[in-house]
This record gives C-alpha cells, structure tokens and sequence, in this order.
C-alpha cells in the first residue's frame, strides 16, 4: 500500500534495518520453508497469517545483532495479540518505541494504489501501472527482468485484505491509544515524496 516503499525509505535516512513481516512471509514462501508453505494458504487468499507463526519470524529476526541499534516495523503488529506480545518483547530487550506511524487513506485509493502494483521477479524493484510505469511494459527498467502481480494483489484478494484490516487490525489503534503507544496518524493521500515529507516530519518534529 506504499507503506513498504516509504519504510525503505525511512530505514535508510535512519541507517536502520527495515523489518517488514510481509517480506519475511514472502521470503519463507519462496524458500519454501515449512512455515512459508503454512502462511501461503492465507496470504493468496487475503486472510493474515496466524500470529504464532509471525511471532516466531519476527522473535527471530530481532535477535539478529543489526537490530542492536533499533529498527523499523513495516506491517506489525496487525492484531492486538500481536501488539501485546511486541509489548513484552520490548520490555525483554530495554527497548522502547519512538513513533507507532499509521498511514490513512481511503479505501478506493488503496485498492487502485495495490492493484495497480508490479514487481520485477529478478531485482524485486517495484512499479505502478500508473503512477511508475516501467519503460517498457511488462519488462523491468533495471534488470530486464518481468514484472508480476503479487498473488494477493487482485482486487478480489484486496478487498478481503482490508476486511481483514477492519476486523483484526483497526482494534489495534485502540490499543495503541488505550495504552498510550506514541502513535502519529499520518495523511496518506498524495505522492510519494508528499507522504514521505509527513512520515519524516511526524519523526522527527512531534
Ligand atoms: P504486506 O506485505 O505487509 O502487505 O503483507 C502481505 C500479507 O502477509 C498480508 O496480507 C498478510 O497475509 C501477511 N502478513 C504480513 N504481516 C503480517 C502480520 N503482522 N500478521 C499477519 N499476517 C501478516
């Protein structure tokens, strides 16, 4: 949803390492790991993946020692669970959180941002039919590699993406603000410079 571009964006201004769930399901997926193949099911379909399985990815990735000087989530937590075991584990690592950023848009925009989406299936550089279109279509600019839709971006599996969101994940807000995480609400219309002019802002200036 333009949430993964703007937190690689971030993580490098701030030299920190990006931790992005999706990427790390869609890494298990490719490998073809025993958890890759359990979390397929439910992302091809839309449905988020069982939060033991992600808690064990990401219990992992954190213990790696690039996390040491602090790191950026990107898509978790997506249910309170989730947040309430994020909570504990940061507790266990004297970590605290400095911004919890949410992006807001509204659901059309999201649904034509995502299925609009391309990725080249060598390099993993991204695209957009309409607001990054590739040269030449179909064929990546950098590698020459072809470009995908990922599996769960059609819009059947979009809009039970964002069923998915307002049932597991909109809960998450509350609890966020019921225990006084430091949440930035962010306005995601606009392009990508203009959003990422706001996420850097809410960072740095509130
Ligand atoms: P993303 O790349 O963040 O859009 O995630 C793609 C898909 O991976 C989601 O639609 C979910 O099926 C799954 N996923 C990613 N992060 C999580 C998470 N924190 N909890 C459950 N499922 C997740």
């Amino acid at each position: 949803m333009g949430k993964g571009t703007q937190a690689a964006r971030l993580s490098k201004v701030f030299n920190i390492p990006h931790v992005a769930t999706g990427d790390m399901l869609r890494g298990a997926i490719q490998s073809y790991t025993p958890l890759g193949q359990r979390a397929k099911q439910f992302i091809d379909k839309g449905q988020l993946v069982p939060d033991d399985l992600v808690l064990d990815l990401l219990g992992e990735r954190l213990q790696q020692p690039d996390t040491e000087r602090g790191f950026l989530l990107d898509g978790f937590p997506r249910t309170v669970p989730q947040a309430e075991v994020l909570g504990r584990m940061l507790i266990g690592y004297g970590k605290k959180l400095d911004r919890v950023l949410v992006l807001d848009a509204p659901e059309e925009e999201l649904v034509r941002r995502i299925s609009g989406r391309r990725t080249c299936e060598s390099c993993q550089t991204t695209y957009h039919v309409d607001s990054k279109p590739p040269k030449v279509a179909g064929v990546c600019d950098r590698c020459g590699g072809v470009l995908i839709q990922r599996s769960d971006d059609s819009e059947q599996i979009i809009r039970n993406r964002l069923r998915e969101f307002l049932a597991k994940t909109k809960p998450v807000l509350d609890y966020f603000m019921s225990e006084k995480w430091p949440v930035r609400k962010i306005d995601a219309n606009g392009n990508m410079d203009q959003i990422f002019g706001r996420i850097y802002a809410a960072v740095l200036l509130s």
